[in-house]
């Protein structure tokens, strides 16, 4: 959102519009088209104060209030049912799973972000509603908040001294004192005053013509309004995020006409949809990559591995025009996996693909990262943006709803290829004696794969002198201590991480040197003495965590490195994700390089029309992805090096590389 949405707080107006609202008010989130168009259309007339009414200072305040109780399945079926009316999308599960506490946090955050400035508030007042209503996530918890505030692109040191002055207390209070002497019930409500101090209340259930009237009589002369006359195009490249409902408001079109003009866009990679349950989103594509239907659909794709590779591109084939299937190893109910962590390509790529929304959802959001040394001194601290913890096992659900059932075949263990007279793949066999003919063979069947094996078998993947413990633990007692920091705790020969996937829990890993430790087994028993023992001078936090935990849910990971490929491609094949490049654990950038690889492929893919000429494309992506994914090594080499060496004087280096850099958006010459 940019100035753009709210131009009437730019010069002082002679009307104004005392707005009464709440960050946590469906009938806001409902009204948001609405109070754009009269920004929109009364720009040069008024000028809108936005003031939080304090709609739920807590349940307990609530249910004495109104001498009801609370019932959270009333709301979810109120919030979906006038979501689907309304056209504004709202998750009511949020009030089964975890029901927001208060809404007064939030309405606080506003203010202290007002001292940002006050479009930069209202960008943030949106983000909060966006993460509430779409993302479903508790607007009332801190560490939400905060996170906000870093999409939001405000200052957070800043932020958090405002957000517990005192000051910004009392600004809050005396607008719910005002409220009362408005006599404020509802929300929204919209107070129209003149220079002279005559006023007009329209509560929520008035309708737009009806704030216009109350505009109109409290001008004392005509008033012009200025309907907005630009295309959608227009309009998305001056607001961030908007619903077609919001859009059709705004220009006074339909919302089927409104879809109808932005799908075009769609398909000429413009703009990127984002489908929820009751609404479509829409935001401008900001990057050179697209992912546009352009192939013949009669061309077939066969994806080796249905990992995250794997399905990302089944998605992405079938938008560009493919019949695109997995063929997967393992079963439907397969091992899940425990978690990783999403970095900012990754979901920059996710985005991309119209999924940045889905993936924020079933995410934690991270926004710290901090080492210690066995004395707890902090070595290492670093704030972090567009960071997300996710388990393996919802991101998998949530990329295969994307698909139909028939694009994934279970059990389906690759055994070879077969080829055409050049020496191309042109079918591929499976252990079961069956067989698929397609015109894109794709290996995306992660670290072990035996599609490289089989195309580069001199590739080997070697020990790299430590090996990792993680496990997955329910601490719901830790959370209130740690819910958005990744921890880091550093010894010689060992690093225990600690990190927070929400809802009490936590994924934890221990890596060690098998120079110095010895674990060659993936027994539970031994697992869990091993870890015990290994780390009995930890502090209490760390040895607490390993105590509680099932080993016999614990993953034994033997850490591999491989020397990069000549090329991501051969005989006709293109590799994929861990497949085409293993990355090591301390790169943070499996899972997201795989993503990377995915969208990239399927943009290269779609700017050739025959399959002829698709295959040369992969030597365009290989180009393109190599320095980067040689960069991801380098970076690994080093973080490796900083753990292996015997004492390093350098600079902490925190795990993960290229967090910051957006290969996606940046532009391909
Ligand atoms: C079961 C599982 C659990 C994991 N858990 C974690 C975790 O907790 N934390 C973490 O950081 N990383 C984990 N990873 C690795 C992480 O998912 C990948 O590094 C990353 O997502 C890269 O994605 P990818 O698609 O290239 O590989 P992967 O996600 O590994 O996917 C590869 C897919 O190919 C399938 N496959 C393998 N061989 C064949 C074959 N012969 N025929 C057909 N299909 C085949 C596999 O079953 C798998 O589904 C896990 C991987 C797997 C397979």
């Amino acid at each position: 959102m940019t100035a753009f949405a709210h131009p009437l707080i730019r010069a002082k107006k002679k009307l104004k519009v005392i707005y009464y609202g709440d960050p946590i008010c469906s009938t806001c989130w409902v009204k948001e088209p609405y109070i754009r168009k009269l920004a929109v259309e009364y720009s040069d007339h008024i000028d809108i104060e936005h003031r939080m009414g304090g709609l739920l200072e807590s349940i307990e305040a609530f249910q004495r209030k109104t001498q009801s109780v609370f019932k959270p399945e009333e709301l979810k079926n109120l919030w979906d049912s006038t979501s689907q009316a309304a056209e504004m999308n709202m998750d009511g599960d949020i009030w089964l799973e975890q029901p927001i506490e208060s809404s007064y946090p939030p309405s606080l955050a506003y203010y202290a972000a007002q001292k940002q400035g006050i479009t930069k508030a209202l960008t943030f007042l949106r983000i909060l509603r966006e993460m509430l209503f779409l993302k479903k996530k508790d607007i009332s918890q801190e560490y939400v908040i905060k996170h906000a505030v870093k999409i939001a692109g405000l200052d957070i040191k800043w932020f958090m001294r405002d957000f517990y002055s005192p000051k910004i207390r009392s600004k809050f209070q005396r607008d719910l004192q005002d409220k009362e002497k408005w006599d404020v019930r509802e929300f929204p409500t919209l107070i129209f005053v003149n220079d002279i101090g005559e006023w007009e209340k329209v509560e929520s259930a008035a309708d737009y013509p009806t704030w216009e009237k109350a505009l109109v009589k409290v001008s004392r002369q005509p008033i012009q309004k200025q309907v907005a006359t630009y295309s959608t195009s227009y309009l998305l490249s001056q607001v961030d995020f908007l619903a077609s409902k919001e859009i059709a408001v705004i220009l006074n079109k339909s919302v089927k006409q409104v879809e109808q003009e932005l799908e075009a866009l769609y398909l000429k990679g413009e703009v990127i949809k984002e489908t929820y349950s009751h609404s479509i989103f829409w935001r401008k594509k900001d990057s050179n990559f697209s992912i546009i239907r352009r192939v013949n659909s009669k061309s077939k794709a066969i994806i080796i591995g249905g990992g995250m590779a794997g399905l990302t591109t089944a998605i992405n084939l079938k938008k560009i025009g493919f019949k695109a299937k997995v063929f997967e190893r393992r079963p439907p109910d397969g091992r899940r996996g425990l978690g990783f962590l999403m970095l900012k390509n990754g979901i920059d790529a996710l985005n991309l693909m119209g999924l940045g929304n889905k993936i924020k959802k079933i995410g934690n959001p991270i926004n710290y990262f901090m080492a210690f040394d066995l004395q707890q001194n902090v070595i290492a601290e670093r704030d972090l943006n567009d960071f997300l913890a996710l388990r393996r096992g919802d991101c998998i659900e949530m990329l295969t709803s994307e698909l139909e059932e028939e694009d994934i075949a279970y059990n389906k263990n690759f055994s070879h290829f077969e080829y055409n007279e050049k020496g191309e793949a042109v079918g591929v066999h499976f252990k079961d004696d069956t067989a698929e003919y397609g015109d894109l063979i794709i290996g995306a069947d992660g670290v072990r794969s035996q599609v490289r094996r089989t195309l580069y078998p001199e590739y080997e993947l070697e020990p790299v002198g430590y090996k990792e413990i993680v496990c997955m633990v329910d601490l719901p007692e830790l959370q209130d201590n740690i819910r958005d920091t990744f921890f880091k705790l550093q010894d010689e020969d060992l690093a225990m991480g600690l990190v927070p996937f929400g809802h009490g829990k936590y994924v934890w890993f221990l890596q060690f040197k098998t120079s110095k430790h010895a674990l060659n087994s993936n027994d539970t028993e031994l697992k869990r003495e091993f870890v015990l023992n290994a780390i009995k001078h930890f502090p209490p936090t760390f040895k607490q965590v390993a105590d509680l935990s099932d080993f016999s849910q614990a993953y034994f990971w033997d850490i591999r490195r491989m020397k990069m490929l000549p090329k991501f491609h051969k005989n006709g094949i293109i590799l994929i994700g861990d497949a085409a490049h293993p990355l090591i654990s301390l790169t943070s950038q499996g899972a997201n390089s795989a993503i990377e690889d995915s969208v990239l492929l399927s943009h290269f893919l779609s700017e050739y029309q025959s399959v002829e000429k698709m295959k040369k494309c992969f030597a365009t992506f290989t180009d393109f992805r190599y320095k980067t994914i040689d960069g991801y090594t380098k970076e690994g080499d080093a973080l490796l090096e900083q753990f292996l060496g015997e004492h390093s004087t350098d600079e902490y280096k925190a795990p993960f590389t290229h967090a910051d850099t957006n290969y996606i958006q940046a532009k391909f010459v």
